[in-house]
């Protein structure tokens, strides 16, 4: 069947969950420890940065979940399929938080709220690799001192090395207006990967619903039945695990089902525990689910600890608890 095939039937039958590492998250300690905690999880798809030794990172993650999973009773059916998104200047996932240092009053707030612990103290620093780009920071800043940039990526090369470092899909970020921009973007993403799935990451505040559909289906010229759309509600809201926190996701996936576009749909933006059980309820016929935040934080601690590698009952506390986040969530979804 082939890698196209395989990632095909698990669409079809909703049993897609893919973790978000982040777009903008170029720490390969992280990255590492969440494809194998995700790996033993059951997780099908993992999604990273465009930098290669991030990529590399998460394929050594997938890796040592395939020898140590025995040890933990665990069983990998299907190989996770890694995926690379990158993101169009001004789309939050591939932003990055910068301190002006003159607004700075070192008071220290944003470091506690900064989930990714991307904020060193003495003298207040972003330590750039580690940022996501949420903006938690900005939004408990009373002094306006925290700025965005985004890092630009050159498709071109970084792409294609991504591809044979391990990447598997390829997800272009495109919540901007700009139309034109995004296609040229999108043009080089379908080429670099003509054979497998490419994914398009869209949400619903700079488009209006018709906008979002005409996008859609300019997508689907250039990338035929290889199209995924993943439907973001809040981009990286999901700190918390309620129903109204993935609420906005729902509405996205609603706007993008009803358009009748022939496609693959992904769940984002805001998404949790609670996910898959909402679209059940709101009668979503989804292909996935994609969750970032909050899987992040759910596995937080036992990734931070040092004794993470070398002792197997974190990394089982850790796959526990990652598997009940795949479960709750596709179990409302899988269909035969
Ligand atoms: S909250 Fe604002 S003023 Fe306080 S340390 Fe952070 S950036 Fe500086
Ligand atoms: S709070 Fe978010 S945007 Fe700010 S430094 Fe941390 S990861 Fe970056």
């Amino acid at each position: 069947m082939g890698r196209f095939g395989e990632l095909r039937d698990i669409l079809d039958k909703g049993r897609y969950f893919k973790v978000v590492c982040g777009a903008g998250n170029e720490d390969p300690e992280e990255v590492y420890c969440l494809s194998l905690v995700y790996t033993l999880a059951g997780a099908l798809g993992i999604d990273v940065s465009a930098n290669v030794d991030v990529v590399r990172a998460s394929m050594r993650g997938i890796d040592r979940a395939y020898e140590i999973a025995p040890l933990l009773g665990a069983e990998i059916k299907t190989r996770p399929f890694v995926n690379v998104s990158v993101g169009l200047k001004g789309d939050p996932h591939v932003r990055k938080a910068r301190i002006i240092e003159e607004h700075c009053t070192n008071c220290g707030i944003c470091v506690e709220q900064c989930e990714q612990r991307a904020i060193e103290e003495a003298p207040i620093l972003v330590i750039a690799h580690r940022c996501i780009g949420c903006g938690e920071c900005a939004e408990v800043c009373e002094f306006e001192a925290v700025e965005f940039y985004t890092n630009k990526v050159y498709f071109y090369d970084i792409l294609p090395k991504c591809i044979e470092s391990g990447a598997e899909n390829l997800e272009l970020h495109a919540i901007i207006a700009d139309d034109e921009a995004v296609m040229r973007d999108w043009k080089i993403v379908a080429d670099t990967l003509p054979d497998q799935f490419i994914s398009m990451c869209l949400d619903r505040s700079q488009l209006s619903d018709t906008r979002l559909i005409g996008r859609i289906r300019q997508a689907r010229e250039i990338a035929g039945d290889r199209l995924i759309i993943q439907a973001d509600g809040a981009p990286m809201s999901g700190g918390s695990d309620d129903f109204n926190t993935t609420l906005q996701a729902m509405a996205t996936a609603d706007v993008v089902l009803k358009g009748g576009i022939p496609l693959k749909v992904l769940l984002s933006g805001g998404t949790n525990s609670k996910t898959g059980e909402l679209a059940k309820l709101c009668g979503l016929t989804v292909n996935g689910i994609s969750v970032g935040t909050y899987a992040r934080k759910l596995v937080r601690e036992e990734i931070s600890s040092p004794s993470f590698e070398s002792d197997m009952d974190v990394i089982a506390r850790a796959m526990n608890k990652a598997k009940w986040l795949v479960y709750e969530n596709l179990k409302h979804i899988t269909r035969d």
